[in-house]
């Protein structure tokens, strides 16, 4: 049996992160139990998620776990794990939208449902539907809502973008859509993730598409479209808004890469 004090100084990827999770003990209580010899299924369990982590498992879905803007979501394989990029979209929304009482918001292909809860636990008044083509994707989006929102206040749609949902109009649709383009090189580093979160035809773009050409049917008048898409993807956006829609604003990400852009329907 090894104990705690040696499996630390094995300076594995993680050691210490994975054994607080393997012991269910935080790292103050793991450095005061230094002596603790692990039974055989904790070093069995230890041994199995270093070597998941060695070989690039993100320790998201380890910890099953990840922090996005001031919530801390349940995650699974069968979600996107929050990227910070997507914190920018929170941060439009509160910049332009402050004001507005009542709002209602359509969140597409909501994954852990971070982006609809986050603005939900904001703006309080503001009605709130998600969507999601993964029923599994739905279910920890629902014990998100129940662990955040304690179950209150988001209208939760099995759809394949637009298709499950009634004709009812929106004041924004937000959505952070799979946009990687099929066979992009950057997938081979997101090979636990579900591939459904991250590509979307040979450009990436078919979901953005799809969500352009529909959002006007589902819009109020004077609604608003926010999307998140590829730091090379804020041209052909624009391009596609541009029938439809006007005041496009686009938005960089901390990094400086074109990340969101923002539009509003043209009133006819
Ligand atoms: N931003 C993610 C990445 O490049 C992709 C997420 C997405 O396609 N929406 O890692």
């Amino acid at each position: 049996m090894t104990s705690v004090k040696e499996h630390l100084l094995r300076n594995e990827e993680d050691i210490q992160r994975i054994l607080s999770i393997v012991l269910s003990k935080t790292t103050a209580e793991l450095y005061a139990s230094g002596d603790y010899e692990l039974s055989t299924s904790e070093e069995r369990l230890l041994e199995d998620l270093v070597s998941k982590r060695s070989k690039g498992y993100p320790f998201a879905y380890i910890a099953k776990t990840q922090g996005f803007y001031e919530h801390e979501f349940i995650v699974s394989e069968d979600v996107l794990i929050p990227r910070p990029e997507t914190e920018l979209l929170i941060e439009i929304v509160k910049a332009k939208f402050t004001d507005k009482n009542n709002f209602k918001v359509l969140d597409m292909g909501t994954g852990s449902g971070i982006i609809a809860i986050s603005l939900k636990s904001i703006f309080k008044d503001w009605s709130i539907t998600a969507t999601d083509i993964s029923e599994k994707a739905l279910n920890i989006a629902r014990q998100n809502i129940e662990k955040i929102l304690s179950s209150k206040g988001i209208d939760l749609y099995l759809s394949d973008w637009f298709n499950e949902l009634s004709h009812q109009k929106y004041n924004l649709i937000i959505s952070n859509p799979p946009y990687i383009a099929e066979g992009d090189k950057h997938l081979k580093d997101l090979e636990y993730e579900p591939i459904s979160a991250l590509t979307s035809g040979k450009d990436g773009m078919d979901s953005i598409n799809n969500i352009i050409n529909n959002a006007p049917k589902f819009l109020e008048k004077g609604g608003f479209l926010l999307l998140e898409h590829g730091y090379d993807q804020a041209n052909a956006v624009r391009d596609l808004l541009e029938k439809d829609f006007h005041n496009i604003k686009n938005y960089q990400d901390l990094s400086g890469n074109d990340r969101a852009t923002i539009a509003q329907i043209k009133i006819f």
